[in-house]
């Protein structure tokens, strides 16, 4: 009996092995049937992904961040460019301001610039009525024009200062104010000589009617038309209030137009800027103003 016992042993024993190793044998179906089981899981916990999901940019965040800024030297970033570096495109842009005008020649007659920062020797006219007073040939028509037209639209405006030399400003605009009240009121009221704007034969000052009671007209029809027109015959309004940082004074005499041509002078009354900063716009080294350049 005992025998019978240990011989349904050793069969139970035997008939055990072969089992494992008929399971031995067939690992490779096993492992098919778990890897097509596998996406149902994780569809099933389709909730699970949304952690893997934000996990995932975040890493991807943080390798953007590591490999540009590694890649990318501090000198070519735009920002370190200083504003004598960039190109008028640039400075338009870090101004605020619209594509300036392209085949701008500062070295133009028309770009001649006198103010308290910037003196000039005389550009003596080389031809020149405009508007019944002297200024350059270059600007003569526009000066003409522009009177004309403003007078023909009902307006009865006239030019009754032009051009004026170092020594007519010196002698009859600058001296007696000195004389009268010493050389600090003298430039805070008039120009000293070499600065003054009227040297440059490229301006005018306009009045409505005669007399010193019609030199500020602002406010009227007549100067609402001027400031409105002056940019189609390439003039500007010289001294704007409230800009006076850029050409050095107060506004002396507000209705004092100057001529600059056409494109510079549409851009420069369009964007309300002084000739100073149009022409800085350029050349960071055209001109010198206190504060900018
Ligand atoms: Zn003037």
């Amino acid at each position: 009996m005992k025998r019978v016992f240990q011989l349904i042993f050793a069969f139970l024993l035997a008939l055990g092995a072969v089992m494992m190793a008929l399971d031995s044998c067939t690992p490779q179906p096993a492992q098919r049937e778990s890897a097509p089981t596998a996406p149902p899981q994780s569809e099933e916990t389709a909730a699970p992904p949304v952690p893997v999901e934000t996990a995932a940019p975040v890493e991807e965040a943080t390798v953007e961040e590591s490999s540009p800024l590694e890649t990318a030297s501090p000198a070519e970033t735009p920002a370190a460019k200083s504003m004598a570096e960039m190109t008028p495109s640039e400075r338009a842009a870090a101004w605020g301001l619209p594509e300036p005008p392209a085949g701008v020649d500062l070295s133009a007659r028309e770009f001649k610039l006198a103010n308290s920062y910037n003196s000039i020797t005389d550009q003596r006219p080389n031809h020149s009525y405009g508007a019944g007073v002297i200024v350059d040939a270059v600007s003569d028509e526009a000066f003409n024009s522009f009177v004309g037209d403003c007078i023909a639209a009902g307006y009865g405006v006239n030019a009754f200062r032009g051009y004026l030399d170092y020594w007519t400003v010196l002698e009859n605009y600058y001296e007696p104010e000195v004389y009268a009240h010493g050389a600090y009121y003298a430039a805070s009221v008039t120009h000293v000589p070499g600065c003054n704007d009227h040297q440059t034969a490229l301006c005018v000052d306009l009045r409505l009617g005669a007399g010193d009671a019609g030199i500020d007209f602002r406010g009227t029809e007549a100067w609402d038309w001027l400031i409105s027109h002056c940019a189609d015959y390439g003039i500007i309004l010289r001294y704007p209030e409230g800009q006076e940082s850029w050409y050095g004074h107060a506004c002396m005499n507000p209705c004092h137009f100057r001529y600059v041509g056409v494109e510079p002078a549409k851009y420069i009354m369009e964007n309300n800027i002084t000739l100073e900063q149009f022409m800085l716009l350029y050349d960071w080294d055209a001109i010198y103003v206190p504060g900018v350049n």
